[in-house]
């Protein structure tokens, strides 16, 4: 059992025999891409594999929630903040190409545009579609994230994950049971730490740099970029898109607070400025509801909602 300051003293302290400084209270606001949200209950930003299993295994032994953050783009957390232990992934950003075999080796905290640049200027294409999405390869590994037909598990072949007893384990593409924006490890405890993809080698650089800016034009063309949003909030039913079935419930431009349904992407929700996680979250309610008077189609959240909203149901 490792040694720690007491819990309850709430004041920062470093796990033991590291340099990772675990603070309490730290605000996750700035940390996620919609700009609102409580503190961690506890916070760290550890540099290494060691300090990442320090990490989980100090949670463990006080019987505390572990959350994997990467680039918090897919995350509406309660301005009440969030149990447990928070782990920023931002300094795991190992890169590794083997042009030959088309295989790449990345860490958690490495985020996609980088990556979809790199491997286009290598000549290795099937990571075009990452460019446009804030996120990093972690949140891309659990949430099969995608775009303009391509999506994570195209091209992943394992994924090295930290188990919540400190283990380290290998998961194949099979073991991750992916399907449409879901895998295994969403509501786990299990933290990656990194991901190998077999990309196609050989391929013009120039032909795999071209179709990565016609993808990110297309985005920035189509998107409201301009303001702080997840993304899509809702997954896709079928065979309507959950954009055209909010827009033609007449949600385009809805407001609740300063959190609106975009004019120009009815499944964006926008903060507009010095919006609330419970605005966005009454919002996205609201849009379920008339969605669902409307069209009897009940939306899912693709956004990871996370933290106490009792006092806002
Ligand atoms: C403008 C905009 C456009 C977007 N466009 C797209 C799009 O086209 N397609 C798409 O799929 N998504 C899109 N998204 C959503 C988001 O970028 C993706 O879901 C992305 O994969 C999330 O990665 P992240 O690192 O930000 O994860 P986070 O938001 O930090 O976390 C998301 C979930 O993954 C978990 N997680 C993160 N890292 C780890 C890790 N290392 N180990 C274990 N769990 C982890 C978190 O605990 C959380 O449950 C968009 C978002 C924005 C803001």
């Amino acid at each position: 059992m490792l040694s720690c300051e007491p819990i309850a003293d709430q004041a920062s302290f470093y796990l033991p025999g590291t340099d990772c400084e675990i603070l309490p209270s730290v605000s996750l606001a700035d940390l996620t891409s919609f700009r609102v949200g409580g503190p961690a209950e506890w916070f760290a930003t550890p540099r290494t594999v060691a300090e990442f299993q320090t990490g989980v295994q100090w949670a463990k032994a006080q019987g505390l929630p572990v959350m994997g953050l990467g680039g918090g783009s897919n995350l509406l957390i309660s301005d009440r903040g969030l149990p447990g232990l928070t782990l920023l992934t931002k300094h795991l950003r190992y890169l590794k190409f083997e042009p030959e075999t088309g295989l790449m080796t990345a860490g958690a905290g490495r985020l996609l545009p980088q990556i979809a640049g790199q491997a286009a200027k290598r000549g290795l294409a099937g990571f075009e579609w990452a460019v446009g999405i804030p996120g990093t390869i972690g949140g891309a590994v659990v949430m099969n994230a995608g775009a303009h037909g391509g999506c994570t598990a195209d091209s992943l072949v394992s994924a090295q994950v930290l188990e919540p007893d400190g283990s380290i384990s290998q998961l194949s593409l099979a073991d991750l049971h992916y399907s449409y924006r879901s895998s295994i490890l969403q509501g786990s405890q299990r933290l990656v730490l990194q991901a190998t993809f077999h990309l196609q080698p050989g391929v013009d650089p120039e032909v795999v740099k071209a179709l990565t800016q016609q993808h990110l034009h297309h985005r920035l063309d189509t998107q409201p970029y301009h303001l702080p949003s997840c993304g899509s909030v809702f997954r896709n039913p079928s065979p309507q898109s959950a954009g055209w079935l909010i827009e033609n419930a007449g949600l385009k431009g809805y407001r609740i607070g300063q959190a609106q349904v975009a004019e120009r992407h009815a499944n964006f929700i926008l903060n507009c400025g010095g919006a609330t996680a419970s605005d966005i979250f009454r919002l996205i309610r609201y849009v379920q509801a008339r969605v669902s008077d409307r069209w009897s189609v009940q939306l899912k959240p693709e956004v990871k909602i996370l933290g106490d909203f009792t006092a806002v149901e």
